[in-house]
């Protein structure tokens, strides 16, 4: 049976649901607000030479359906760049250290090529499912079909498959009738993971890190940026340092960002620091097609891959994705493939 699927969100979950229904002779529309694919996965490319990943960057060997899907789509990855040496903060009181790294025995990997490989390989492999950007659901009609309603436009389907952060869904789109008070209450308090979040990116002319009395990796207890890592890329071709800057620093603007961000590097690389020829930052709770504000504070991964959202609703006609609706590697990317695989399975 030839069913209309419309899948909203065209991140990894989303992407991902509509390849495996192509797999099944299925061909859905995927409605995404972006004017870009891939959500939180966001490689930004400055020039055609240089990229720094400000969304989902890391996996690990747990992460299986993911670097199945990886390898599938014939795309490989590359061990992430720690080094033998990190700086330590430990206390603000006492100086940075440069100390020691154990071996790294269980290595963190990238996408070759960049994150968005990914989401490029996926849209590449897709043959008739219409993709619409600039596509901001705002509502939810249930009937005979599912009406969805964007700014503009409106949709009818077999059934909707919605790949937003739980939180997201329940707080920007409207529902008629509205959806259980259960699942209201529970998607409302459910964490949307790295929602917080701060990555800021800085490019030099020289990797003035990689000597033996210093490193990329920094560690801080202290912060305001608490990790950091080299993001050079393997061609040698940029040289990048890429951390995560305390989420609070959302309110202060970004040359108070970068100042701060400064200000801590000096500390281990001196007046070398100010030679950055590109400062990037992505301050994730500026993203409302990503985050939106809790009432009560959460805490991280609270309420991901909870039950409630691997439940069908509206007689089949809605169904729950995306990262966060996964019990198997919540919030993260394999989270996102998984929670694509048992959708799938549900239509
Ligand atoms: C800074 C940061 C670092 C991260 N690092 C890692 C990492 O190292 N490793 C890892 O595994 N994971 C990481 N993650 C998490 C990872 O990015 C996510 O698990 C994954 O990308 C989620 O994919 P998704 O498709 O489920 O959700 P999303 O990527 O959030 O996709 C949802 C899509 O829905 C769209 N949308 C939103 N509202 C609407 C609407 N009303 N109408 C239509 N479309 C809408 C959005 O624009 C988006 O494209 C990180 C995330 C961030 C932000």
């Amino acid at each position: 049976m030839n069913k209309d699927i419309i899948i909203i969100g065209g991140g990894l979950a989303g992407l991902s649901v509509a390849y495996l229904l192509e797999k099944n002779n299925i061909y859905p529309t995927i409605l995404e607000a972006r004017d870009r694919l891939g959500g939180r996965i966001h490689t930004v490319r400055p020039d055609k030479n240089i990229r720094i990943e400000m969304g989902a960057t890391w996996l690990g060997k747990q992460h299986q359906s993911q670097i199945h899907m990886i390898r599938e789509l014939g795309l490989e990855m590359e061990e992430q760049h720690l080094g033998d040496k990190a700086f330590y903060e430990y206390i603000s009181t006492s100086p940075a250290q440069l100390v020691q790294l154990p071996p790294n025995e269980d290595p963190t990997w990238r996408i070759k090529g960049g994150s968005d490989r990914l989401i490029e390989a996926l849209q590449e492999k897709l043959t008739d499912t219409k993709i619409y950007t600039g596509q901001v659901v705002k509502k939810i009609n249930n009937g005979e079909k599912v009406e969805i309603q964007t700014a503009s436009k409106s949709y009818l389907a077999d059934v909707a498959i919605s790949t937003l952060p739980p939180k997201l869904l329940t707080d920007r789109i409207e529902f008629a009738p509205a959806l259980s008070g259960k699942l209201l209450q529970i998607a409302g308090q459910t964490h949307t993971w790295m929602g917080e979040s701060i990555k800021v990116g800085l490019f030099y002319e020289e990797p003035f890190w990689m000597k033996p009395d210093s490193s990329g990796t920094i560690m801080s207890n202290v912060g305001p940026v608490n990790e950091m890592y080299d993001h050079s890329d393997p061609e040698q071709k940029s040289f990048a340092l890429k951390g995560f800057l305390d989420g609070a620093y959302h309110s202060v603007g970004r040359e108070g960002r970068k100042k701060v961000v400064l200000d801590q590097l000096r500390k281990y690389y001196g007046e070398k620091t100010d030679d950055y020829t590109l400062y990037q930052e992505t301050v994730w709770q500026h993203e409302s097609y990503t985050y939106s504000e809790y009432q009560k504070p959460v805490v991280p991964h609270q309420n991901n891959g909870n039950e409630i959202f691997a439940q069908s609703y509206w007689n089949g006609k809605l169904l729950l994705a995306g990262a966060e609706t996964s019990p198997i590697s919540p919030g993260y990317m394999d989270g996102a493939v998984e929670s694509a695989k048992r959708v799938v399975g549900q239509v």
